[in-house]
């Protein structure tokens, strides 16, 4: 029987760190030995080989470069590797995690993103739990091909299509939900995985790295007395390529004069709009309002029901992509990795 071989990556973040005795501070432990702190993954049944992170980084200083270098470790060890779980801390978890499902083309292998909300040692962490089902589920084979073959965040009893999550609570264990898409799989005595809802790979060739993102754009979140002067200074700098505009409800946003001129000058000299909705779950349907009409008028692209952090990752691979406005308009609205429900 062929023993499912399995790399884990660690990034950085709370699930890899130790209290410091002297001042209690967290700092990163040497994840070399990981087994002897968790002798409970020797009973799993798989080989467990581990790459860390040379400095070990706070998610909040995560960036692109470093979403493709972790692409291309899994590259690297694509051929003989099984699954793969990346170790990461849970701020911007999702982000990355979407990033990656966006990065990869062709990719028929479990990459399981995983953190915690306490520090291995500590006496109540979930890091245990959140990586042991991790790596359980990254091993797990059906006549010799893997079950999952997507990028999923495992949390708090929960397996989650990465792209599709977003973090909800700083506090609690569960600390991530995905409001628009249900879980792929559950961890409870037993490990269900609803396999209907995986997302179906079509494996057209060796597995590929999109390394071009770029990162000229902004997200602007509304607020009933946003700023003409501010907005318009903004976009007259032209320093943007792509701009997310988090709007209200169902995709809703002021429909004064000024905003919609603005914005429809800004479209017209390049710069791609995205309407996604401030709201945690549902979707954007432009044109089901007046204060959306207009929006759809002057050629905003609709975020659906996606993530913000699904936006601004599919965003920027996709500037890089070389793309006519209006295949940018149909590839941005149709799911590619999942990550929107198709209408
Ligand atoms: N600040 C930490 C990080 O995101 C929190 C965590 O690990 O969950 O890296």
């Amino acid at each position: 029987m062929h023993k499912p071989k399995i790399l884990l990556i660690y990034t950085g973040g709370t699930i890899g760190m130790v209290k410091n005795p002297e001042n209690g501070a967290l700092t990163p432990f040497d994840f070399d030995t990981i087994l002897e702190r968790i002798p409970e993954l020797k009973l799993l049944d798989c080989e467990i080989k581990t790459f860390s992170f040379d400095h070990p980084i706070d998610s909040s200083n995560m960036e692109p470069k470093y979403w493709v270098e972790i692409a291309e470790i899994i590259q690297f060890n694509y051929e003989e590797t099984d699954g793969f779980v990346v170790l990461h801390g849970s701020d911007t978890m999702s982000y990355s995690a979407s990033a990656m499902s966006f990065i990869f083309k062709n990719l028929c292998k479990p990459v399981i993103f995983t953190g915690s909300q306490l520090p291995i040692g500590d006496l109540r962490t979930d890091a245990k739990e959140n990586l042991i089902t991790s790596i359980h589920l990254a091993s797990l084979q059906a006549n010799g091909v893997s079950v999952i073959q997507e990028v999923g965040l495992y949390f708090e009893y929960k397996l989650y299509r990465g792209n599709r999550t977003t973090k909800i609570n700083a506090e609690h264990f569960e600390a991530f939900d995905s409001p628009n898409y249900p879980y792929l799989a559950e961890s409870g005595v037993r490990l269900r995985v609803d396999e209907k809802m995986l997302l179906e790979h079509s494996n057209e060739g060796p597995l590929q790295i999109h390394r071009n993102l770029v990162t000229d754009i902004g997200v602007l979140k509304l607020f009933p007395g946003i700023s003409k002067s501010i907005l318009q200074g903004v976009l007259s700098s032209k320093l943007f390529k792509g701009l997310i505009i988090e709007t209200y409800g169902a995709g809703n946003a002021t429909s004064s004069d000024w905003f919609i001129r603005s914005l429809a000058r800004a479209i017209k000299n390049g710069l791609k709009v995205i309407n996604v909705t401030q709201c945690i779950g549902g979707s954007v349907r432009m044109g089901e309002y007046e204060t959306s009409s207009k929006l759809k008028e002057i050629g905003v692209i609709s975020g659906g029901d996606m993530t913000t952090e699904a936006a601004v990752t599919k965003l920027m691979i996709m500037l890089g992509m070389d793309l006519s406005d209006s295949e940018f308009k149909k590839v941005f609205e149709s799911p590619i990795r999942g990550e929107i429900t198709e209408n």
